[in-house]
C-alpha cells in the first residue's frame, strides 16, 4: 500500500522524535518580528530565534513540517516536474548539539530502513562539497556507498558572504533513464545537477565555520545542523508520479479544475498541463498566504499574491474558464492539506471572498487594458504601420497588468505583427533597474547582523519584491 502524503509527512515528524527531536509546529507563512524576509521560505528560517542564540530552546533538537513560499522559482513552476512557488519543507536541526556523523546516518536511515522509507539504496546519490572529506568518509566508509554514488559538487558551501556557513550534502534520488531530458554530453547531467532524471529531496546543512569581515573562517565554537527535505517530491517518488503534480497533494485540484473547465481534460497537451499545474500550484499559495494574513495589493507580498492570481486566472483562459473560478478551489486546497493545516478550512469564508473579489477586480483590469489595446491598434493602422511596438506591449503590461500574450493575441488577430524583441528590450532594462536596486539592498544588508546570521537565499526584501515584479510575467 502507497503512503499518503499526510503519512509521509507525520513518518518523517515520528522518525526525528524518536532520535529525541522536539517537534515544533509549522510557523505562517509570513515571517513574525523578521524584516529580512518577504516570505517564510525553508524550515530554518523559523527556527532563526534559536539559531542565533535569542532563544534557547527546551530542547536542542527540533524537528518541524514548514509551509514554505519560493517566488524565485515561479518560472519554474509546471514546467519543472518538482517546483512549487508554496511547498513544505520537512526538517531537523541541531543547535549546538548533534553533527554531521548523525546527520548522515539519520537521513539514511530514514530513506532507507523497511521500517521507514525503504527506497532502494541503489537509486540514491549523494553530493558533498569537494574539501568536505568527512562528509564523503561518513557516506563511504560508513553508510557504504559505492564510490559512484557519492559526487563531489563546488557550489555544496552554504555561505552568505558573513556569518555561519559551511558545506552541505544532499541527496538525489534517480527516477531511472525514462527521466532524462537533458543530452548525455550535457555538463548539468549527472546525479547532482539540474535535470528531471536525479531528483534532489533533501539537504542536510554543517554549519561550522564563521565567515569572519576579514574574509577568513574559523570553526564555530557551536556546530549546527539544519536540513531540508521536499514533501512534495518525497511523495512523488513514494506514489510513482511522472511529477509532484500527479500525488494526492494535487490531483484533487486538478480534477476540480477540469471540472469547472468542462472542455479541456488533464492529460490532453502538455500546454494544457502546464496551466493545469500551475492553477494547482498558485491557488495552494494564495489559500495559505491569505489565510496567514497577506493581502493582494501592489507592493511586497501583496504584490506577489497578486501577480500570482493573475497568472492563474490567465492560465484558466487556456482552459476555457472564463468566469471568476479561483475560489472554488479553496475548499478543495483545505481539504487536501486539512490533517496538519486545519487553518484554511477553517479560514475558508474569508480566502475566498479575497480572491473572488481581487479575481473580479482583474476582469475588469483586462476590460479596461482591451479598450486601451483597441485604440493602439486603431492608432497603429491609421499611422500605416504594421507593427505593434515593444514599447506598446510593455507599457500595457507594465501599467495595466495586461498579459503580454494576450496583447500580441489580439494585434495577431488584428492583422498587425508584433515587435517581441522591442518587448523583451524594456523587460531586460527593467530587469536591469531591478538588478541595480537589488545589489544596493545586499551590501546594505550585509552590514546588519540580523541579515547574517542564517541561510538566507533570495529572501531580502528589496531583492524578493524587486525579482517578482521582473519575473513574475503573466
Ligand atoms: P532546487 O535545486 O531543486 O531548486 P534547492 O537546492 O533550491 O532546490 P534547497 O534550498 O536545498 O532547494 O531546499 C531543500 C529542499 O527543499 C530541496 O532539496 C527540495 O526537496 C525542496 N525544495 C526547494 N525548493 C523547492 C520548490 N520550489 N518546490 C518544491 N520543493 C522545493
Ligand atoms: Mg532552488
Ligand atoms: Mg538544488
Ligand atoms: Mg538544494
Amino acid at each position: 500500500k502507497q503512503l499518503t502524503s499526510a503519512e509521509v509527512r507525520q513518518m518523517y515528524l515520528d522518525f526525528f522524535k524518536s532520535k529525541g527531536h522536539s517537534v515544533e509546529p509549522s510557523a505562517s507563512l509570513v515571517p513574525v518580528d523578521d524584516p529580512t524576509l518577504l516570505w517564510i521560505n525553508s524550515g530554518v528560517a523559523t527556527l532563526k530565534k534559536y539559531f542565533d542564540g535569542s532563544i534557547v530552546p527546551e530542547n536542542p533538537r527540533i524537528t518541524n513540517a514548514q509551509k514554505s513560499i519560493r517566488t524565485n522559482d515561479i518560472e519554474n513552476v509546471g514546467r519543472t516536474a518538482r517546483h512549487h512557488t508554496m511547498f513544505e519543507m520537512l526538517g531537523n536541526f541541531s543547535i549546538g548539539d548533534y553533527f554531521k556523523k548523525e546527520a548522515i546516518h539519520w537521513a539514511w536511515e530514514f530513506l532507507t530502513s523497511p521500517e521507514w522509507i525503504g527506497f532502494d539504496p541503489e537509486k540514491l546519490y549523494v553530493t558533498v562539497y569537494p574539501k568536505d572529506t568527512e562528509a564523503k568518509r561518513i557516506w563511504l566508509e560508513e553508510v557504504g556507498l559505492p564510490a559512484d554514488h557519492v559526487v563531489e559538487v563546488e557550489d555544496n558551501f552554504w555561505d552568505i558572504g558573513a556569518g555561519p556557513s559551511g558545506p552541505d550534502s544532499e541527496i538525489f534520488y534517480d527516477r531511472g533513464e525514462e527521466f532524462n531530458d537533458l543530452a548525455a554530453d550535457d555538463p548539468e547531467n549527472y546525479p547532482g545537477g539540474e535535470n528531471e532524471r536525479y531528483l534532489e529531496i533533501w539537504n542536510l546543512v554543517f554549519s561550522e565555520f564563521n565567515h569572519k569581515p576579514d574574509d577568513t573562517y574559523e570553526p564555530l565554537p557551536h556546530k549546527n545542523i539544519d536540513t531540508g527535505m521536499g514533501l512534495e517530491r518525497m511523495v512523488s517518488i513514494i506514489q510513482d508520479a511522472p511529477t509532484n503534480f500527479e500525488t494526492d497533494l494535487f490531483l484533487p485540484i486538478i480534477h476540480a479544475i477540469e471540472e469547472i473547465s468542462g472542455a479541456v481534460k488533464y492529460g490532453a497537451s502538455p500546454v494544457t498541463d502546464v496551466s493545469f499545474k500551475v492553477i494547482a500550484d498558485h491557488i495552494r499559495a494564495l489559500s495559505f498566504a491569505i489565510g496567514d494574513g497577506a493581502l493582494p495589493s501592489n507592493e511586497g507580498r501583496g504584490y506577489v499574491l497578486r501577480r500570482l492570481l493573475r497568472r492563474a486566472v490567465m492560465h484558466g483562459q487556456k482552459l476555457q474558464i472564463q468566469d471568476s473560478f479561483l475560489y472554488k478551489l479553496v475548499p478543495v486546497v483545505g481539504k487536501i492539506m486539512e490533517s496538519y493545516y486545519p487553518e484554511v478550512l477553517e479560514k475558508q469564508a474569508f480566502i475566498e471572498k479575497v480572491i473572488r473579489t481581487e479575481e473580479e477586480r482583474f476582469h475588469e483590469t483586462i476590460n479596461e487594458g482591451l479598450a486601451i489595446l483597441d485604440q493602439v491598434i486603431v492608432q497603429v493602422k491609421a499611422d500605416n504601420n504594421d507593427t505593434l511596438n515593444g514599447k506598446d506591449i510593455f507599457k500595457l503590461y507594465d501599467t495595466y497588468g495586461f498579459p503580454v500574450e494576450l496583447t500580441e493575441e489580439i494585434a495577431e488577430e488584428a492583422g498587425l505583427k508584433v515587435d517581441h524583441a522591442g518587448f523583451e528590450k524594456e523587460m531586460d532594462a527593467q530587469r536591469e533597474r531591478a538588478r541595480a536596486a537589488r545589489s544596493n539592498e545586499v551590501s546594505m544588508g550585509e552590514q546588519s547582523a540580523l541579515l547574517t546570521d542564517i541561510k538566507v537565499d533570495s529572501q531580502y526584501v528589496g531583492y524578493e519584491r524587486l525579482q517578482a515584479e521582473s519575473e513574475l510575467l503573466v
